[in-house]
């Protein structure tokens, strides 16, 4: 199949209805900062929203014993790329853990739970699409921010 012409945001909004379900459960919170004046990106469409999902449903994870869980999404132009940050106030990932989480089968998770192939996934369809995935975590706060060339 083909690249598409892409709205990221429409990706992003059908992921959080994919995922409403959970999101409710968790009582969680959902933030969007969007900027709508976005470029769209050239984009394996299905696949950019295996991204969104992924990331999302590990932030929701991480969330799933907060009293108040927070995920915030923004869009933003990053140069010549359109940068997607998705942020909770979860656990937060072991210092230890963090140069792992993208190796194949590596999860914290138990049997069951998870197959530690989420990560893996984001950064070949990152690559595949000529972007770069960037994650910063602290106790209480992890945020993971995507960019994709935009549309030339
Ligand atoms: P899985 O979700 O199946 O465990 P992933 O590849 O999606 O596999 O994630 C690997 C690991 O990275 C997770 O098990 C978890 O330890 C860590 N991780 C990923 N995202 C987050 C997050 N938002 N907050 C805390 N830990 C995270
Ligand atoms: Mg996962």
């Amino acid at each position: 199949h083909d690249q598409q012409v892409a709205d990221i945001h429409e990706g992003i909004v059908n992921t959080l209805t994919m995922l409403q379900h959970k999101i409710r459960k968790g009582n969680v919170e959902v933030a969007q900062h969007f900027d709508t004046s976005l470029p769209p990106v050239k984009a394996y469409i299905g696949e950019l929203n295996q991204v969104w999902t992924n990331l999302i449903d590990n932030a929701l994870d991480a969330m799933e014993n907060n009293g108040k869980g927070v995920l915030e999404i923004k869009t933003e132009k990053d140069g010549e790329c359109v940068k997607v940050t998705i942020t909770d106030n979860g656990t937060g990932i072991a210092p230890d853990a963090l140069p792992q989480i993208f190796d194949p089968f590596f999860t914290t998770k138990d049997i069951g739970k998870g197959t530690g192939l989420g990560l893996d996934i984001v950064s070949q369809i990152v690559r595949q699409h000529k972007g770069s995935v960037k994650v910063q975590s602290a106790p209480g706060r992890t945020q993971f921010s995507v960019s994709l060339p935009a549309k030339a």
